[in-house]
């Protein structure tokens, strides 16, 4: 059995008390008895003295009756129990027996006769008897003894009245006492250890618990100190909450707290058979303001939407951010999808009004995808998933719209999915394959080189754009993988084509943005070594996404290209941020237009005027200029006559397999050995005009 404090105190208490009176009862009775003792013997020798002192006038005078009279006279003595006048040879001359006393009456029976000095030498050996023996005499003559015993049974019978009356007295004393003390301890002990131990289990689930103090003792003191430890203990929680549900720089709840009242809404609205709609609202081109303005600019713009928002939905809608430029909003109790659309107009709204920011006028945007519980998903990861697919729907459609997700948005992405994993198996099982697209100088169309395409030949679905594919791979990071192949086989193709007696020209390999992270440098080098390529033969392409990476390592990898002296040329010009600043900062050999511009040739005058531009500016910077997606004479007639020095498109020739490459080349070969002789005839004529 568990003891509690109370219960020990008071026992502890109780036995201290018990044995305190006890000791004290004990000592008490002991004295008390030996008193009363004393007292009995006292008057046992006064008796005795007497009788002594007065019978030998009756011995002497035979005086029987006399004697008879003195020992009668001990019948009236209280405690005593006989009195004999023995004569010196032990007769008995006058006797006095209370056999009513129980020890002499148990010996009178047992004894069965009326021989006293028999009788009184049994009851030697009674110890509840006190012996007393008088000598009587009378000139120095023995005439007898007298002979007193006195019963202690009266102090016995005292003693054990006087221990019951104090037991009582002392058990009631010490059962009120230790009750009383028992009192006192539960209030001014117990409760308080009591209100603790509650105070700090309510502490311990993470409540803020506190204890009313009343007193300065040490109680009152521990309470203090409990008071402080809480105090500080629920501080300490309060902001680890923060930290681990909230986000530092908004002061929004974060992903973790964000799902945490998603799964609440569920819980809640599966009850009460409610919606709620999930907005998966981020900011377009964050990135842009980030690189161009700074990070804190786009730490305030951030803090600065995250407020806007909040500002506009009700107190029961929660605002989260995500991480980065993405914030969610969970609106509960939604009617109808009027009212959703309503509230994801007003915050694209919120966001896109003009802000200052460090004295900088900046007008932020965002895509909105919205999923609805229970229509779009009954649990937290569909809703999620699909509030998210229909942000990227968003992106992909418009930026600055608001999206609601459909199923169709699903099937896609199942579609996505199903792509991701047949890409996978694409590159091993040789459904990849290269393709080159010759490109030519566009004054004279001499083939100067090709740019490497790739090809996805899938099993079901038969040819797959890159366009298709390579944003996927690139999201996925298999791009890496796909890229990495498609460089060492352009690499090996060089080869091959250089060993068996051709002039390839240049390859132009399109590069990712995410393979560009991996250092890329590094792998050229190598393969350029190990294929043993001139480096110039080599011509990286890298679209302006490149650029909007980590300045730093961007530059550094550049130049490190640079260093390995291969070509770097910027793809798709103008269809990206066409940052004047980026073809400062960062070094380019060649330019390529993208088809877009073209297309406009030569009639569109806003194409016109942008080629042109284009061209000036590419002059001013020293770079080459290769237009893509020429498809007519116009086209490159205009080109030509704008000093455009390349032009790659299907006037020219289509993109073509390896072995119909291989053939191009061939017949080019011959095309270009014709070129070269007709140039050393033209100079050998020009040198002989002049010498003329
Ligand atoms: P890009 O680098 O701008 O490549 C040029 C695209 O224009 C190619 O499309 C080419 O077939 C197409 N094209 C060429 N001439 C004409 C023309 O006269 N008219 C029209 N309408 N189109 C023309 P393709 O092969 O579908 O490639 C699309 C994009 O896929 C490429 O654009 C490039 O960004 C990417 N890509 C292709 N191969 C690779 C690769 O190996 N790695 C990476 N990272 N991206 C690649
Ligand atoms: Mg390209
Ligand atoms: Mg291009």
């Amino acid at each position: 059995m568990r003891l509690g404090l109370g219960a020990k105190f008071t026992l502890t208490v109780l036995a201290i008390l018990a044995l305190t009176m006890a000791g004290n009862t004990f000592y008490y009775l002991h004295s008390s008895t030996r008193f009363h003792e004393q007292q009995l013997l006292e008057r046992g020798h006064a008796l005795g003295r007497l009788i002594s002192l007065v019978s030998p006038e009756a011995i002497l005078g035979f005086d029987f009756l006399l004697l008879n009279d003195y020992t009668r006279q001990m019948s009236s003595q209280r405690d005593v129990v006989y009195g004999v006048i023995m004569s010196p040879k032990g007769v008995p001359l006058s006797s006095y027996i209370d056999d009513s006393d129980p020890a002499i009456k148990q010996r009178v029976k047992s004894t069965k006769s009326d021989d006293i000095p028999k009788l009184l030498r049994d009851l030697d050996r009674e110890a509840g008897l006190v012996r007393l023996e008088f000598p009587i005499s009378h000139n120095d003559a023995i005439l007898g003894r007298f002979l007193v015993g006195i019963s202690k049974q009266s102090l016995h019978d005292e003693f054990r009245r006087q221990l019951t009356i104090q037991m009582v007295v002392w058990t009631i004393l010490v059962l009120f006492l230790s009750a009383a003390i028992h009192v006192v301890f539960r209030l001014k002990v117990l409760t308080p250890i009591q209100a603790l131990i509650d105070a700090s289990q309510r502490v311990g689930r993470g409540e803020h618990s506190l204890v009313k103090i009343d007193s300065a003792d040490e109680i009152g003191l521990l309470g203090q100190a409990f008071n402080a430890m809480a105090e500080e203990v629920w501080q300490k929680q309060e902001k680890l909450y923060r930290q681990a549900n909230f986000d530092t720089l908004t002061g929004l709840p974060n992903r973790m707290m964000a799902l945490d009242r998603i799964h609440q809404a569920i819980q809640r609205s599966k009850r009460n058979r409610q919606r709620f709609a999930l907005f998966f609202v981020d900011l377009d081109d964050f990135k842009s303001v980030n690189d161009s303005l700074g990070h804190a600019v786009g730490d305030q713009l951030l803090v600065a939407t995250g407020t806007r928002v909040r500002a506009i939905l009700r107190d029961a809608d929660t605002v989260a951010r995500l991480g980065g430029d993405e914030f969610l909003i969970l609106a509960p109790d939604i009617d109808n999808e009027v009212q959703v659309a309503e509230i994801a107009e007003r915050v694209i709204r919120a966001i896109s009004e003009p802000q200052m920011l460090r004295g900088l006028k900046v007008m932020a945007r965002c895509s909105i995808g919205i999923a609805i519980f229970p229509d779009n998903g009954d649990s937290l990861e569909k809703l999620m998933a699909n509030a998210d697919n229909a942000m990227y729907q968003a992106k992909a459609t418009r930026e600055g719209s608001a999206i609601f997700f459909t199923e169709e948005m699903n099937t896609r992405l199942r579609d996505r999915m199903q792509m991701e994993q047949d890409l996978n198996a694409a590159t091993e099982s040789g459904q990849m394959a290269l393709f080159f697209q010759p490109i030519f100088d566009a004054a004279r169309q001499v083939h100067r080189g090709a740019e490497v395409l790739l090809r996805w030949n899938h099993p079901e679905k038969g040819a797959v754009s890159p366009a298709d594919f390579i944003p996927l791979a690139e999201a996925t990071g298999q791009i890496i993988g796909i890229g990495d192949w498609v460089l060492e086989q352009a690499c090996r193709n060089w080869s091959t084509w250089r060993a068996s007696g051709i002039e390839p020209g240049f390859l132009a390999i399109n590069i990712s943005r995410i393979q560009f992270r991996k250092r890329i440098s590094q792998r050229i080098a190598e393969l350029i070594s190990l294929y043993d390529i001139p480096a110039h033969a080599i011509e990286l392409e890298i679209t302006e996404s490149v650029l909007l990476d980590d300045h730093r390592h961007v530059a550094d990898e550049l130049s490190a290209l640079r260093a390995v002296g291969v070509t770097l040329s910027l793809d798709d010009f103008g269809t990206g941020y066409s940052s004047l600043s980026y073809l400062k900062r960062f070094r380019f050999d060649v330019l390529k237009i993208d088809r877009s511009f073209v297309a406009g040739l030569p009639s569109n005058s806003e194409d016109v005027l942008l080629v042109k531009a284009i061209l000036a500016m590419a002059r001013g910077l020293d770079l080459k200029v290769v237009a893509e997606g020429v498809e007519n004479q116009p086209q490159l007639g205009f080109l030509t006559v704008q000093g455009c020095d390349l032009a790659q498109g299907y006037l020219l020739a289509r993109p073509m397999d390896e072995a119909a490459y291989v053939k191009f080349l061939h017949g080019r070969q011959v095309d270009s050995d014709s070129v070269l002789r007709l140039a050393a005839v033209r100079s050998r004529q020009r040198r002989i005009g002049s010498s003329n």
